[in-house]
Order: structure tokens, then sequence, then C-alpha cells
């Protein structure tokens, strides 16, 4: 039994980044920069607040990226959603 998963953009909001080292989870909001974001002028962190160990390098600048994107598309969210299989009315690769 699958079940189909669909979510729109704007349903999501928060980004959580795990340490491998201590475990220590942190969450960052997509849609309001934190004082973090406003005074670093970068969204994602690069080390755990937890243990100061430094995240992977990918981290930083993917989640970035992924934030810049997720900006951009709330703009369009009423057409967009995601989808965990293809259920596409048109297909594209026909
Ligand atoms: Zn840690």
């Amino acid at each position: 039994m699958h079940k189909e998963l669909a979510i729109s953009i704007s349903d999501l909001r928060y980004v959580c980044i795990e340490c491998p080292v201590c475990r220590t989870k942190v969450i960052l909001d997509m849609r309001e920069k934190s004082e973090f974001a406003q005074k670093h002028s970068i969204f994602t962190p690069k080390r755990c607040p937890g243990c100061e160990a430094p995240y992977d390098t990918a981290i930083q600048p993917n989640i970035d990226g992924f934030q810049r994107a997720y900006q951009a598309l709330l703009q369009i969210a009423d057409r967009i959603s995601f989808r965990g299989e293809p259920v596409a009315i048109v297909s594209l690769d026909s």
C-alpha cells in the first residue's frame, strides 16, 4: 500500500539540520530571516551550535541555495506542488 504524497511549498517552512556528532537539531525558518542570518548574511550556520563541530561543507551553500529558491517559489506557490510519485496529467517524457 503506497500513500500518495503531495506537498505545497507553502506547507513547508522549516529546514532541520541534525549534527552527526552530538545529534543537536537546528531548525531554520525559511520564511523569516533569523537574527543569525541578518548578522552573518548567510542563512545556514557552518557549525553545530551544540558542540561546535563543523557541518559537512556541502550543507551551508546548498541549504542557502535552497532557501533562495524557496523564497522565489513562494511567489508561485499556488501553482506548484511536490510529489512522491509522478502523477502528471501531461507527461513531458513522451
Ligand atoms: Zn553537535
